[in-house]
């Protein structure tokens, strides 16, 4: 803690400058994850069901690049559908964003679609050959929005931390440089000497 008045109140506007920027990236996570969110939930309300057959599903897995250097794997599942909307027929692949680090769950899902098996996906209305075979209230349909409200909440917080943090010490008890007792940090003059506590450098 800093003790002098001039210390504090540049510590106290530091701290608040630095948390502009968690508090921003924050912010900008939260409204990606809220749209997001939104359109997830128009393909589970709006979007109209179709008896499907599988045409081809793959396991597709591709590497990224995380935190420290380190490589992951992710997979993903891509399956081509054919479906019909007012008796026009369609082929065309079912959009997913969602992928995994875990084989075992996308194997499964790979196989729970093999080709020749039918299943009811969900189209757009005004585009029918946008389809997605996994739209439900399910945690993999809606992990995207997810990750980033989540992420964006915690760095919404750290910004606001840095914030609380800055405030308390514009409001610290310092020491008077002159007499040395303890006044505010946002006080213009000691209440015990009158020393000036705001000083042009
Ligand atoms: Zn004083």
């Amino acid at each position: 803690m800093p003790n002098n008045p001039q210390a504090a109140r540049a510590a106290s506007l530091l701290f608040k400058v630095i948390g502009v920027f968690p508090l921003l990236l924050g912010l900008g996570l939260l409204a990606g994850g809220w749209f997001s969110a939104k359109r997830q939930y128009t393909i589970v309300k709006d979007w109209l069901s179709a008896d499907a057959v599988v045409m081809r599903s793959e396991l597709v897995s591709r590497q990224k690049r995380m935190a420290h250097n380190r490589l992951a794997t992710l997979y993903q599942a891509h399956i081509d559908f054919r479906y019909a909307v007012a008796g026009k027929e369609y082929t065309a692949p079912a959009g997913s964003d969602y992928s995994s680090s875990d084989y075992a769950e996308m194997k499964q899902r790979v196989e729970a679609n093999a080709p020749g098996t039918h299943h009811s996906v969900r189209y757009d209305p005004a585009n029918p050959y946008a389809i997605r075979y996994d739209a439900g209230y399910t945690f993999s349909f809606f992990w995207g929005p997810l990750t980033l409200l989540l992420s964006g909440l915690m760095s919404a917080s750290i910004g606001v931390a840095f914030f609380l943090l800055g405030s308390m010490v514009g409001k610290a008890r310092v020491q008077c440089p002159a007499c040395g007792k303890p006044v505010g940090a946002r006080e213009r003059a000691c209440p015990y000497c009158g020393a000036g506590l705001v000083t042009n450098s």
